[in-house]
């Protein structure tokens, strides 16, 4: 199973890609986890990173596309895996599609939470207290999903496009969010 989950900051996605990855017994690939133990590391990617990340803004296509490419070629990632926050832009996808191609391989679903923008806004000033985040102040939450809106909303009507994407409904309990995934990609 190759598969990629997306939706705004603040949807729940990596607490839902964490438990469902476990699941379905493929490794979790997070881009913004990779950046963050970059950044926590001090390499020379986590601080080109960490500019743009502090500001809600996308690391560019360059920096993140590489990155990916070396954590899906492992061989742990050889049976599936399951992709949280890449690809985010057309060059991404385009990126994405080319380093499956080389191992003759695809995406087979896109899992697209859904949830209102007020609740998002709530989470993620909620986890800014909790998690004390360096991108989770109330300017930076806007300019993400100002951002998200601008860059990756668009890229689902891509996956809806090559019939790949279900769309979710990521309100509720975790739990609940949990099953509505699984019985969707069981269809
Ligand atoms: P969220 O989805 O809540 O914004 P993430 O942890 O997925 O949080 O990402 C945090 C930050 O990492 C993003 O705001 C962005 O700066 C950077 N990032 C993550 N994935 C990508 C990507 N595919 N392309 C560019 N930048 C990314």
């Amino acid at each position: 199973m190759r598969l990629v989950i997306m939706g705004p900051p603040g949807a729940g996605k990596g607490t839902q890609a964490t438990v469902v990855a476990t699941t379905l017994g493929v490794p979790h690939v997070s881009t913004g986890d990779l950046f963050r133990a970059n950044v926590g590391e001090g390499t020379p990617l986590g601080l080109e990173a960490k500019r743009y990340m502090d500001a809600g803004e996308y690391v560019p296509d360059s920096v993140t596309n590489g990155m990916v490419r070396d954590r899906i070629t492992q061989p742990d990632c050889h049976p599936g895996f399951l992709l949280d926050g890449y690809p985010r832009t057309l060059e991404q996808v385009n990126e994405l599609d080319m380093m499956l191609a080389a191992a003759s391989q695809s995406i087979d679903r896109v899992v697209e939470l859904t949830v209102d923008t007020d609740e998002v806004v709530e989470r993620l000033l909620k986890r800014a207290q909790e998690q004390g985040r360096a991108d989770d102040t109330a300017d930076v939450i806007r300019r993400r999903l100002e951002v998200y809106a601008e860059q990756t909303a668009p890229l689902t009507a891509v996956y809806a496009g090559r019939d790949l994407l279900v769309r979710v409904d990521g309100m509720g309990e975790v739990t609940e969010v949990t099953r509505r995934i699984l019985s969707a990609l069981a269809d």
